[in-house]
């Protein structure tokens, strides 16, 4: 027999998906819910698919947006590209207030052990943009460990023929970990102290 009655071992399935909720986390969610009055949880059920429905990509940067180009895309000095691997890592960026450029989000790193070539994120489309003209750097703010290392060099390479300057975010993050997890003023130091690669 199982322990838990069907709908609320199905509502734990559904939590245990999620990043970091294992099966004692996925059962306190789910004994929450029944404990919510319904107005709660069809208010939580209905941000679930609204974000589902309502975000998508830019079509420019790539990064999370409702309309069909994001508002840094549409206001601010496209002739600087930050190129990031995520769009957790334009939030860390953004929440600086230091930067005035705009994003390009990659959507991975070049990975040959997890089959990630150059082909399967988001360069050809950085290339086009370098290609329509007026930028004048790009920024390759990759996590410093071995493939954000990898792919901000394998881009270095190509948009140094458009005449482009490539920098790199210094090393205050920690080498090996993300940018996600480094603090404020860590951050804010390695972006001012980039050098040019
Ligand atoms: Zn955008």
């Amino acid at each position: 027999m199982e322990v838990f009655i069907e709908p609320i071992g199905k509502l734990m399935n559904e939590f245990s998906k999620l990043p970091g909720v294992g099966r004692k986390t996925a059962q306190r969610y789910a004994y929450k819910v029944i404990s919510m009055p319904e107005a709660e949880v069809r208010a939580f059920a209905d941000a679930l698919l609204d974000v589902k429905r309502r975000v998508r990509f830019c079509k420019i940067c790539g990064n999370f947006t409702e309309d069909e180009v994001c508002a840094v895309c549409r206001t601010r000095d496209s002739s600087v590209i930050c190129v990031v691997k995520e769009p957790k890592d334009v939030v860390a960026l953004e929440k600086l207030h230091e930067y005035s450029g705009v994003y390009h989000v990659l959507h991975g790193v070049i990975d040959p052990m997890n089959g990630v070539t150059p082909n399967d994120i988001r360069i050809k489309e950085l290339l086009g943009r370098i290609r329509e003209g007026g930028v004048k750097e790009v920024i390759l703010a990759t996590n410093p460990d071995v493939e954000g290392e990898a792919t901000a060099m394998y881009i270095a390479q190509l948009i140094k023929p458009f005449g482009v300057k490539a920098t790199r975010i210094a090393h205050g993050v920690p080498v090996g970990s993300e940018l996600e997890y480094a603090d404020e003023i860590t951050l804010a130091r390695a972006l001012k102290d980039r050098k040019e690669l």
